[in-house]
């Protein structure tokens, strides 16, 4: 198919960029692995399309004390590659392995995929496993969205028409094991339910944070549920209750990887094997 007539607008600097974005009817483009399939399909018929490629000033990861800050068109490959990201972010590392294939994570960003807000992706669930401050720019100035509050529903965050998301900040989890477990109907395809799990285990559990994609209409994290889990000692048997309580909370919907019952059916197995896996068997 072929997509419906657009402009082009190839900014000179951020400036210049968030200035156009305020004429309305833009899109910003990043890798385009997403926007260009949504052109194609005519779900969106934007007037223009800004690239925001030219914006060599929006891709770094930029080590603080006590966070990582990643510039918005960073792609999957630049973390997959990244020494600071495996030391200090290592869930966010698994995770940019496994996102699609080769070419979608040449040119996808963490910009893009945390905008484009898909229920399946995997970007969005590391982001509230890790409880990441996500960060917005427009003319009016700068402004920071924790995961949780960013995502509304498909394809829907906080972000206004008038602004780029410019940076994403993410926690250094000092002692915690990770896990992104991704359950594919075919290799490179966008998760049937993905699970992404930092936990912090002593004698017992002293922090645990589990988030999942594909189960809802955006990230899930089961955030009363974790609890039950903290300063326990965990067992299979609990293990066991937590995957079966965990699928009382959602309700995925039924699409062309699954129906709702059989995503429901694979939440459960995948959360109380991995779960088994972080917690029970030694590091
Ligand atoms: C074959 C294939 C397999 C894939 N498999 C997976 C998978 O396994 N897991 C997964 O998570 N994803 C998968 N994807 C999607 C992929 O991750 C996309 O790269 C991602 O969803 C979008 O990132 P992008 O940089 O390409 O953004 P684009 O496609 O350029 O843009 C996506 C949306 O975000 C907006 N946008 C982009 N950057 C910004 C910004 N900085 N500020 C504001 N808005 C912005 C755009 O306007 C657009 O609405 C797959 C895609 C393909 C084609």
């Amino acid at each position: 198919m072929y997509p419906p007539e657009f402009g082009y607008y190839k900014p000179e600097s951020l400036a210049d960029a968030l200035d156009f974005l305020k004429g309305g009817n833009v899109k910003p483009i990043a890798g385009g692995q997403s926007l260009i399939p949504m052109l194609k399909f005519r779900i969106i018929q934007p007037k223009f399309l800004l690239d925001l490629n030219p914006l060599k000033e929006l891709s770094y990861v930029i080590p603080e004390e006590n966070e990582i800050r990643i510039g918005a068109l960073t792609r999957y490959s630049e973390m997959v590659k990244s020494g600071i990201v495996r030391r200090d972010l290592p869930l966010l590392h698994e995770a940019s392995g496994k996102v699609g294939d080769l070419q979608v994570r040449n040119m996808g960003t963490i910009g893009g995929s945390l905008s484009n807000a898909d229920p399946s992706a995997d970007f969005p669930a590391v982001s509230l496993a890790y409880d990441a401050k996500i960060k917005l720019i427009s003319t009016q100035g700068e402004r920071e969205v924790n995961a949780k509050d960013f995502f509304k529903g498909p394809f829907t965050t906080e972000l206004r028409e008038d602004e780029l998301l410019k940076e994403v900040e993410f926690p250094i989890l000092k002692g915690y094991k990770h896990t992104y477990a991704k359950i594919v109907r075919r290799a490179g395809d966008f998760a049937l339910v993905g699970m992404a799990v930092l936990a912090k285990v002593g004698e017992t559990v002293e922090d645990i944070r589990i988030a999942y994609t594909g189960v809802s209409d955006k990230p899930y994290r089961s955030y009363e549920l974790e609890k039950t889990l903290i300063g326990s000692k965990p067992n299979e048997d609990q293990l066991r209750k937590f995957s079966e309580d965990v699928i009382k909370e959602v309700n995925p919907p039924s699409d062309s990887r699954g129906s709702s019952d059989y995503k429901k059916k694979v939440m459960k197995n995948l959360t109380f094997n991995t779960l088994k896996e972080v917690l029970l068997h030694a590091s």
